[in-house]
């Protein structure tokens, strides 16, 4: 397993605007603060949500539409580098009135209400470069 060591950075303990769109706010509070990695969590509601699963064989992502209102039961994420900008890759578990759940990669989401818990990490930034097995933009690691 490849791997970069990190010390701890600063800790924030955030709340998303009601009616914004998470993935934005995310992006933009990471651009604000000019924090380069970290990793983070998500508890609340949206309103409506687009997930998606990434088809191994097809090497593309298949959108599952969810346009209802659904807690963030809970999602976890992690701040690196694409193109040499922030971003933002965040997995969700969202549930329904009946306690239903709806999981993988979050690309958008309308916030009802949602608490964000940034961890920044103090060490490499990791760029987010094409793996020709998966498909997928996998860290670079430098050592
Ligand atoms: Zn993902």
């Amino acid at each position: 397993m490849k791997s970069s060591r990190y010390r701890a950075g600063r800790t924030f303990l955030c709340r998303a605007e009601y009616h914004s769109e998470l993935m934005k706010s995310i992006l933009e509070f990471v651009r604000e603060k000019e924090i380069k990695m970290a990793v983070f969590f998500v508890i609340g509601a949206v309103e409506d949500a687009t997930l998606a699963y990434y088809h191994h064989e097809k090497h593309e992502y298949q959108k599952i539409t969810l346009k209802r209102p659904l807690e963030i039961a809970n999602a976890f994420g992690n701040i690196s580098s694409r193109d040499g900008q922030p971003f933002a890759h965040l997995h969700a578990v969202l549930s329904d009135a009946k306690g239903r759940a709806y999981a993988g990669h979050l690309i958008s989401a309308t916030v009802f209400a949602a608490e964000v818990h940034f961890l920044e990490l103090i060490g490499d930034i990791l760029e987010r470069e094409k793996d020709q097995i998966t498909g997928l933009a996998l860290w670079r690691f430098i050592k």
